[in-house]
Formats: C-alpha cells, sequence, structure tokens
C-alpha cells in the first residue's frame, strides 16, 4: 500500500494503481478516484501550483492534443469539449466540482503523483476536488482547479496510528533531498521502496521545511527507525 510521502518510478507508478499512465488527467480512473499528474519543476508543461505546505494545490487543465492540430496547444482555449462532442478531461473534472460545489455530487477523491526528478515520483496523497474555474492567462481561456489534502479520506493510512506527515514536505526540499542523497536510502544504498524520512520526527517537532531534517530511507530501514522511536 502506498502512502504519501513513498518515492517511486515512473514503472512502480504504473504498477500501483494497475495502468500504464500515458496522461496527467484521469477522471475516474478507478471506481472510487480520480488521478492527476503534476509537476512544480522548471519547464514543467502546465502551471501547477502548491500551497499551503502541500496542503492545497492549484492544478491547470490541459491544453488540446497535439495530434490532429495544425495549431499550437499552448495558444488555443484549453478545451472543455472533445469534437466528437464528449467532455474532455478538463470537462469532466470541471463538472465533477461545479456539481460537488452545488452539492448535488460527492466531493471527488483525486490521488495526486508529483514529479521531482525523470522518471521519479512522490505520491503526494489524497486529496478533494473542491473547486474549478475557467480564467485567462497569455490571451487564451485555461481551467484552473483547486484540491484541498483529504486527510479524512485517506482512511487506510489513519488506521496505522500517526498520520504521516511527509506529505507536507514542500516539492523543492523533496528534490534538494533527493539529489542530496543520490536517490537512495542513507542507510544501506536501496534505491528501492524509498520513503521521505523526517529526521526528527514531525510529531516531536521537526520541521518538514528544510531538507536538513529530510533524509531517504527504504522501506526496511523506515519501519526499523520508526519501531526504535516508539
Ligand atoms: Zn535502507
Amino acid at each position: 500500500m502506498i502512502k504519501p510521502g513513498d518515492v517511486i518510478s515512473y514503472l512502480e507508478m504504473c504498477q500501483t494503481e494497475g495502468v500504464n499512465l500515458q496522461r496527467g488527467m484521469n477522471f475516474r480512473l478507478h471506481s472510487g478516484y480520480s488521478l492527476i499528474l503534476m509537476s512544480v519543476r522548471k519547464g514543467a508543461p502546465y502551471a501547477d501550483v502548491i500551497e499551503d505546505n502541500g496542503r492545497v494545490l492549484t492544478y491547470e487543465g490541459h491544453d488540446v492534443p497535439k495530434q490532429g492540430y495544425d495549431i499550437n496547444p499552448k495558444v488555443v482555449d484549453q478545451p472543455m469539449i472533445n469534437p466528437s462532442g464528449t467532455l474532455t478531461q478538463n470537462g469532466l473534472f470541471y463538472k465533477a466540482a461545479t456539481e460537488a460545489k452545488k452539492s448535488e455530487k460527492r466531493t471527488e477523491p483525486v490521488r495526486v503523483y508529483e514529479k521531482i526528478h525523470s522518471g521519479i515520483w512522490v505520491y503526494n496523497g489524497l486529496f478533494k476536488l473542491v473547486d474549478a474555474w475557467q480564467e485567462t492567462s497569455n490571451a487564451r481561456k485555461v481551467f484552473k482547479f483547486r484540491l484541498e489534502l483529504a486527510d479524512d479520506l485517506e482512511n487506510v493510512d489513519l488506521q496505522l496510528g500517526e498520520v504521516d506527515h511527509s506529505r507536507l514536505i514542500p516539492a523543492q526540499v523533496k528534490l534538494e533531498v533527493w539529489k542530496r542523497d543520490k536517490g537512495q536510502c542513507v542507510v544501506c544504498g536501496s534505491k528501492d521502496n524509498l520513503h521521505f524520512d523526517h529526521i526528527i520526527p514531525y510529531s516531536k517537532g521537526g520541521s518538514s521545511l528544510v531538507a536538513e531534517n529530510i533524509q531517504l530511507l527504504c522501506a526496511r530501514h523506515n519501519i526499523a527507525k520508526r519501531d526504535r522511536i516508539e
């Protein structure tokens, strides 16, 4: 079971979700939830924003596909509807958010993965899709989606007792730690099942905001450390 803060390869992410993830927005990927892939790296294709220590995301909608258009996708409005008349991913997420706001439907749960390095992803946790709107950016219309961390929905994690606070580590800190620890467990050098670990636990006042308090541990050493602390 994947936990917020887990670092995984692209392949592991696809294995976890049981599908070959080809696109960033995946409305109702599985019956219980939707899934989005985000990035705040320099040169990322969309203007995603993480705020409030990782608890709030503003996710940008997606452009028309490159195929079948003679035009640069970055200069045309992000579409609500496909040429066939069905809703695009933008349209599906937009409809779910506006219906939930009017309390006609439940708030859509969305699993969020963030790219921190080429081929390297972090599971940011389960979020709720709380709002959607269109705005003008560079003389065209883009979609924006507001998502808030859904601690209350992450039942599986809550059952483990202590809530995992690794999700609150900002992206730039994760990337700094990833580079410093060379993408491997600081104890054994393993590159599998890695997790961002608070050196001084969050529950004991350790900070999520500085790389000095965060390290990469494999699952085995993460558990070993937890047992020692408890
Ligand atoms: Zn290890």
